[in-house]
């Protein structure tokens, strides 16, 4: 649909960031431009309406969306930080990244055992950032009602991590 072609012009493709021969997709814009933002967020919603009570996002794109959706839904929201930043008792996974490792932490009652949990971020790449918080989420107790974003990366024909996952995306791989 034409809203869908709004949210994508605004998406800029940055080549050679951060290192040579990746092209970084730059969501600065859609941010900057309420009207493409709200019909994203809109768009990101959608098939969860009526499905779903709480909405978690991932540190530091997911929360921008994450916010926005929750309140757009009328759900309360919960970070999915990076390791170090919460206060409370914590839960914590990690996962590969190119070089190296990273780790994702929620805190230990962030979620009731009935709570059916969206799990947002803005782009989707190898998947093993959505896959840990989806981990993540399920080892509070908690069940994953799906994983939203605005788009994934044309890198894997499938995510091993996301199998038993309901993943939906706004815009088509690119
Ligand atoms: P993955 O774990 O490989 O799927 O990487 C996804 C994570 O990296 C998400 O948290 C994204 O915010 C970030 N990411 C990867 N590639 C891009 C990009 O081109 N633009 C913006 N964020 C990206």
């Amino acid at each position: 649909p034409d809203a869908n072609a709004a949210v994508l012009s605004t998406i800029r493709d940055v080549p050679g960031f951060p290192d040579p021969g990746i092209t970084f997709k730059d969501i600065t814009p859609l941010l900057a431009d309420p009207v493409a933002f709200a019909a994203a967020v809109a768009a990101m919603a959608e098939p969860f309406a009526g499905r779903t009570d709480k909405v978690a996002g991932i540190e530091a794109r997911g929360f921008l969306f994450g916010v926005s959706l929750a309140a757009r839904l009328g759900l309360g929201f919960v970070p999915l930080r990076k390791a170090g930043k919460l206060p409370g008792r914590t839960l914590a996974e990690s996962y590969a990244l190119e070089y190296g490792e990273a780790t994702l932490e929620v805190h230990q009652d962030a979620f009731q055992p009935t709570d059916r949990v969206l799990v947002v971020d803005d782009i989707l790449a190898t998947g093993g950032t959505a896959a840990a918080a989806v981990r993540l989420v399920r080892r509070t107790g908690a069940s994953v009602a799906g994983f939203t974003a605005l788009l994934a990366l044309d890198l894997l024909p499938e995510w091993p991590g996301l199998a038993d996952v309901t993943t939906h995306f706004v815009l088509p791989r690119s």
